[in-house]
């Protein structure tokens, strides 16, 4: 089976390079998309209260006959549950969805820049509190710019073991990504195939086709031999296998370099200093 690094996050708890993302997959599809993942050798997946599945991926994991400490499974706070009472409850509502007893990382989704009174610092702490009494194993932020970290830093105990931000070959986030590489905080590289608009590149195409690879299997290299942490996300059985099947070949870094001034600091998704999540 394929063999998937880990990264050592900050805290000392190790995360695999690769795994599965499950946004935008129906509740109803979301067990079978899980199960095959998890039978192609995938042990990690990203999910989130707001994705409206984690009852299902806790389904898939608790039927695969895998031990529960042989998936990690990440998930992140909804956007209407900032307030730490409300952040309390929601957490407790996401191990109860999940059918676990801890979570291997959880996150704050979004910074909120005009909710809350712009202070996730409160919320922060709420996630201090589940890392400390051990249901999280590792906490952190997702679309955190580094103004957002730099408060944290000086605010609060605990230093992010991750950001999750969105970065793909027309988004590379070369400064944000240096940022979080300083202050030890390891990225995760969201919509990592750009939600496949990114696969048409010729330079793309030209690199898979002299490695007798796929486009997608190639950015998803590009990603790994960066440093990044990935889960794509696919619903269709030969997408789910190809996606894992890429630690048989390594790109040169010519190619690296190549693919990396692709960028156009372009997002697929929202920008974190104006969503508000809704
Ligand atoms: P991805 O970049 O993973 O792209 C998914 C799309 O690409 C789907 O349409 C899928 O189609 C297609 N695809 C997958 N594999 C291939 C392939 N080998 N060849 C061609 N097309 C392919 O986008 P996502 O937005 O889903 O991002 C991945 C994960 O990142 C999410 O599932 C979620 O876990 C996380 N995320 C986090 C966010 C955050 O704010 N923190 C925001 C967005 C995503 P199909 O399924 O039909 O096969």
């Amino acid at each position: 089976m394929t063999s998937i690094p880990d990264i050592t996050l900050n805290n000392g708890q190790t995360i695999p390079q690769l795994g599965f993302g499950v946004f935008l997959i129906e509740p109803k599809d979301t067990a079978t998309a899980v199960s095959r993942a998890l039978k192609a050798g995938y042990r990690h997946i990203d999910t989130a209260e707001g994705y409206g599945n984690e009852a299902e991926v806790g389904e898939a994991i608790a039927k695969s006959g895998l031990d529960r400490g042989e998936v990690f499974v990440t998930s992140k706070l909804g956007n209407d549950a900032h307030e730490p009472d409300d952040a309390r409850r929601a957490f407790d509502e996401t191990l109860k969805a999940l059918g676990t007893e801890y979570v291997d990382l959880f996150l704050i989704h979004w910074p909120l820049p005009d909710r809350y009174g712009g202070d996730f610092v409160q919320t922060w702490r709420v996630l201090e509190e589940v890392y400390r009494d051990g249901r999280a194993r590792s906490i952190g932020v997702s679309n955190f710019q580094p103004r957002h970290l730099r408060r944290l830093h000086g605010e609060a105990e605990i230093i992010p073991a991750v950001n999750q931000i969105e970065v793909n070959p027309h988004l590379t986030q070369d400064e944000l990504r240096g940022f979080c590489a300083e202050h030890q905080i390891a990225v995760e590289a969201w919509s990592p195939l750009g939600r496949g608009g990114v696969l048409a590149e010729p330079v793309i195409q030209s690199i898979a086709n002299r490695a007798g690879k796929t486009p997608a299997q190639v950015v998803l290299r590009w990603h790994i031999q960066r440093g990044d942490i990935v889960f794509p996300k696919s619903v269709t059985p030969a997408r789910i296998k190809e996606n894992i099947d890429i630690f048989d070949f390594e790109l040169p870094a010519t190619d690296v370099e190549d693919i990396t001034l692709l960028n156009k600091n372009e997002r697929t998704g929202p920008d974190p200093d104006k969503f508000n999540g809704r």
